[in-house]
C-alpha cells in the first residue's frame, strides 16, 4: 500500500499574485502533489486553507501518513480547533514536513514551542545546501550538497529547540547560513522542517527538490498503528497495581476522580 501524502496548500498567492500564478497554474501545492506522486510508493493529494475546515477534517487526517505543510500571507486565518486536530495526529504517528515560510505557522510553533524566528532577505540569492548527515534516509542520492539558483534568504539565529537531527545546513551568497533541514519527534509523529520554496522561484520544480521531498515523505511514514488518544492520562487505582500495595500518606485526589489538567 502506497505512502498517503496530503499536501496543504494556503493557496492565497497563487490566486492574488500573478508572478506566483505563472510559476505555479496548478498552485504549489499541484506542483507538490506531482512532484511527489512520481513516486510509485507514494499517492499525494491535496487540500487548501479554503476548503471546510482548511481540508483537515479528523477523516482526511486519519488516512493521511504524511501532511505536507506550505503557508505564508495566511497563517493566522488557520482555525486553532484545525491546529489542535493536526498537533494531536502528530503527536498520535501522522508524519509532518513543514515547508519554508511554515516556520511561522501555528502547528509548527505549536509543536516547537519556541518563536521560529529567523533573519530573511528577498534579493534571488543562490542558495547552497550542503548535506549534515549524508547517511540520513532524507539525503539519499544527494552527494554532498545541492544548489539553488534563486532562492529568499533566510539567515540564523533560528529559533527552533535543537534538532534531533541536522540534515541540511544552507549558504547563500550573502554570507549567511542555516539550518535548512532539522527533523524532530513529537510523540509518535516524525516532523521534518525543510527551508527552501520561496514563492516567487521555482523551487518546486527542481529535480534535486523533488527527490528531498520524497525521501522526506518516506523517512517521516511512521507504519505503526496510531494511539488511538495521544492526550489520555489515565488513574491507575491502587487495586489495579502489578505489585500489590497498601495505600498510605495523605491524599489530594478522591477514588476514580478524572485528575487536573
Ligand atoms: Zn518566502
Amino acid at each position: 500500500m502506497p505512502i498517503r501524502a496530503t499536501v496543504w496548500g494556503e493557496n492565497v498567492h497563487e490566486q492574488k499574485n500573478r508572478l506566483v500564478a505563472e510559476l505555479y497554474p496548478k498552485g504549489m501545492h499541484g506542483a507538490l502533489v506531482d512532484a511527489l506522486n512520481a513516486d510509485p510508493e507514494i499517492r499525494a493529494t491535496s487540500v487548501t486553507l479554503q476548503d471546510p475546515e482548511h481540508g483537515l477534517t479528523a477523516a482526511k487526517l486519519a488516512e493521511t501518513d504524511v501532511l505536507l505543510w506550505w503557508g505564508h500571507v495566511a497563517h493566522g486565518e488557520v482555525s486553532d480547533a484545525v491546529v489542535e486536530r493536526v498537533a494531536e495526529a502528530v503527536w498520535s504517528g501522522m508524519g509532518l514536513i513543514v515547508l519554508h515560510s511554515g516556520h511561522f505557522s501555528k502547528i509548527f510553533k505549536r509543536l516547537m514551542g519556541t518563536p521560529c524566528n529567523l533573519t530573511w532577505r528577498e534579493a534571488g540569492e543562490r542558495e547552497r545546501l550542503w548535506v549534515t548527515a549524508p547517511n540520513h534516509p532524507i539525503a539519499a542520492g544527494l552527494g554532498s550538497h545541492f544548489e539553488i539558483e534563486y532562492e529568499e534568504m533566510y539567515g540564523e539565529p533560528f529559533g527552533i529547540p535543537e534538532p534531533l537531527e541536522t540534515v541540511f545546513v544552507s549558504w547563500f551568497q550573502g554570507g549567511e547560513v542555516f539550518r535548512s533541514g532539522v527533523t524532530y519527534r513529537r510523540g509518535a509523529g516524525n516532523v521534518f522542517y525543510f527551508r527552501p520554496g520561496h514563492e516567487a522561484y521555482p523551487t518546486y520544480h527542481l529535480p534535486v527538490v523533488h527527490q528531498v521531498l520524497r525521501n522526506a515523505v518516506r523517512w517521516a511514514h511512521n507504519p505503526a498503528k496510531r494511539i488511538a488518544d495521544p492526550n489520555a492520562a489515565p488513574n491507575v487505582p491502587v487495586d489495579k497495581a502489578l505489585e500489590k500495595i497498601v495505600e498510605r500518606g495523605g491524599k489530594l485526589h478522591a477514588p476514580g476522580e478524572e485528575g487536573f489538567r
